[in-house]
């Protein structure tokens, strides 16, 4: 039996795999709904996520938000996390250690939500999770494999509040991404009902057969 995300959530907040535990306020897990069909990926908590313990909170957060109304969709449809769990100090880079400790919790959390579509947050999530070292406007635009799952790298909220806002193209691009995975979102296929009646086979397939990692 695979374990819930409350269980893991509360099992990472104590964690002490890597030296962010001394710096950091609070562990930021993820938020969301445990099952989600679209999963966001970020780099790492900034100031005011450390602070609040929830991920994309401040002004970066807001757009996301924003972005995904225009999609028709609330931050509680879909689950938001980072690569590292813990704020680096002064929001530098996460280091390789650091990465390789807060793998296993971001794992634990792919395989517990099973999402359909990732959209990797910017050059550094996507690099991560697609294992490329192609930068984000280059990747961007374009819907990819990973295990079984589409990923749809976009740029970090955080990049276009930095360069033009609005008026940047880079803000049309964010917008195309989004209507992107709005329109791979619609491509999922409904559940099929479960069968009323027990299958005629005593083969059984185990729960943890059906998970991906
Ligand atoms: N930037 C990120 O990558 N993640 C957050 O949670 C906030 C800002």
């Amino acid at each position: 039996m695979s374990r819930t995300l409350a269980e893991v959530a509360a099992e990472a907040s104590t964690c002490t795999r890597c030296r962010l535990a001394e710096s950091r306020t609070q562990v930021v897990f993820g938020v969301g709904d445990p099952d989600a069909d679209l999963m966001f990926i970020g780099e790492a908590p900034g100031l005011h996520e450390d602070r609040q313990g929830e991920p994309f909170v401040g002004a970066a957060g807001q757009l996301l938000t924003r972005m995904l109304g225009e999609i028709g969709l609330r931050r509680e449809d879909v689950y938001i996390a980072n690569v590292l769990r813990c704020r680096p100090p002064g929001n530098r880079d996460p280091l390789p250690d650091e990465i390789e400790a807060c793998t296993p919790w971001l794992i634990e959390t792919i395989s517990i939500v099973q999402p359909v579509v990732i959209a990797t947050l910017g050059n550094f999530a996507t690099k991560f999770v697609l294992n490329t070292q192609r930068g984000i406007t280059s990747m961007r635009g374009g819907v990819y494999g990973w295990h079984g799952r589409k990923v749809i790298p976009t740029f970090h909220p955080a990049a276009i509040l930095h360069g033009g806002g609005e008026n940047s193209r880079q803000f049309l691009d964010l917008r195309d991404d989004f209507a992107l995975i709005d329109k791979t979102l619609r491509a999922v296929p409904e559940p099929l009902p479960e069968p009323t009646t027990p299958a005629a086979t005593d083969v059984q397939v185990e729960d943890d057969q059906l998970e991906l990692f």
